[in-house]
């Protein structure tokens, strides 16, 4: 489990290290998240009275091609740093600076003897899907105007371009 028992922290850090964790982080919900092996590897350690969790969640997701609409499997390694303070631990003043600047470290504020570091972890892994898709740097994408995918099959249309302001050209001549 993602979870270390606060008094296990007093006078050294603890390394949190599982495997197939997809359901523990509710990610079975996303099946296109949560194929196996899903890897966790994390340092805890207690600084005065923060608790600094840092590793990294390794996995693969099915993610779908942008270009050419076709699913495959990607291969992902997300870093993560987390700050964690109990519930009524005062901060001092600086409440106003919601905004965190770059490179600042979130702080999460939780209750009890256990510290659970699993909705931190669910969160870098769907951090982790990119914005854009591409199966691979040549994928050549779908046929513009047959719509057949250019990496299995090569159409007709290929070569011709049907966009009327090249046909135009094709018809102009210099002076
Ligand atoms: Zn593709
Ligand atoms: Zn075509």
């Amino acid at each position: 489990m993602l979870t270390v028992e606060l008094r296990s922290l007093e006078n050294e850090e603890v390394v949190v290290q599982e495997q197939g964790l997809a359901q523990v982080l509710g990610l079975d919900l996303a099946p296109e998240l949560s194929s196996e092996p899903l890897e966790v590897f994390c340092q805890v350690s207690k600084v005065e009275e923060l608790f600094v969790a840092k590793g990294w969640v390794k996995g693969k997701m099915l993610l779908t091609c942008d270009r050419c609409l076709e699913a495959f499997e990607s291969g992902y390694k997300s870093f993560f740093e987390m700050h964690y303070r109990l519930q009524g631990d005062e901060v001092k003043q600086d409440d106003e600076s919601e905004e965190l600047p770059d490179g600042a470290v979130e702080t999460v504020f939780f209750e009890g003897d256990i510290l659970d570091i699993a909705d931190q972890v669910r969160q870098t892994v769907l951090l982790s899907v990119p914005m854009r898709a591409i199966c691979r740097e040549d994928c050549r994408g779908l046929c513009g105007s047959c719509g057949c995918n250019l990496n299995v099959e090569s159409c007709q249309c290929s070569g011709q371009s049907t966009d009327p302001r090249w046909s135009a050209l094709k018809n102009w001549k210099p002076q």
